[in-house]
């Protein structure tokens, strides 16, 4: 099974996947994660791709498409992808069905979050990530036990540099400019399923799974 993630930054893509990922066992593919990853390591990709989203703006189509179709021909792809943060345009869209195509596979659903602008905001800017584990925290909605403390494995947490309240903004626009048109893309090839991404944590993932057919019980 290929599962897209698709809605705002902060709708909580990320926190989603991590929890699909132990529901169904399919394999989590951020591209975020895969720009953060390789400027951590000081790759040439990891440098262009800070320039871009320092300012809140998409790294081009032929870098992301590039890197991520690099990736999902790694062995662990095989047994089924959940997309976070792609595609984000159309032409990445067109491209991802493309290569899935000529691997007859396909995209099986797109899981839709929305949550009102006002909301994503604080959840942009008061989100935490641990340097360790890459858990997810929001120092408004769910806090660490201790501040600046991971509760999972004990990693210090940090603030993403771009997620200032002036780059959250000018994400949300790209966001509402550059992504919002494949909600009606894939309305149209009929495998959208929409969610409530204003509900608690536990019942987004509820929705996603009954949306994906999954009994949550049943899975491993
Ligand atoms: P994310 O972790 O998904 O919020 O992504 C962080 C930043 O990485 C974005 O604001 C973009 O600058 C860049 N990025 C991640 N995924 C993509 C994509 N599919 N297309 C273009 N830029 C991306």
């Amino acid at each position: 099974m290929n599962v897209i993630l698709l809605g705002p930054p902060g709708a909580g893509k990320g926190t989603q996947a991590k929890l699909l990922v132990e529901q169904t066992g399919l394999t989590h593919v951020s591209s975020g994660d895969l720009f953060r990853a390789a400027l951590r390591e000081g790759t040439e990709l990891g440098m262009l791709a800070k320039s871009y989203m320092d300012r809140g703006a998409l790294v081009p189509d032929e870098v992301v498409i590039g890197m991520v179709m690099e990736r999902i021909k790694q062995p662990d792809c095989a047994i089924g992808v959940i997309f976070d943060g792609f595609p984000r345009t159309i032409d990445q869209a067109k491209a991802l069905k493309i290569e899935m195509a000529q691997h007859e596979k396909a995209i099986d659903a797109v899981l839709y979050m929305d949550v009102a602008r006002e909301v994503l905001l604080r959840r942009i800017a008061g989100r935490q990530t641990c340097k360790v584990c890459g858990a997810i925290f929001n120092i408004y909605y769910f806090p660490s036990y201790k501040a600046g403390i991971c509760d999972i494995c004990g990693g210090k947490l940090y603030q993403r540099s771009d997620d200032t309240m002036e780059t959250a903004q000018r994400r949300l626009d790209v966001y509402f400019e550059q992504t919002m048109p494949l909600i009606e893309h894939y309305r149209g090839e009929g495998n959208l399923r929409e969610i409530d991404g204003r509900q608690d944590i536990g019942q987004v993932t509820e929705g996603m799974m009954q949306a994906l057919g999954i009994d949550i019980a049943e899975s491993p």
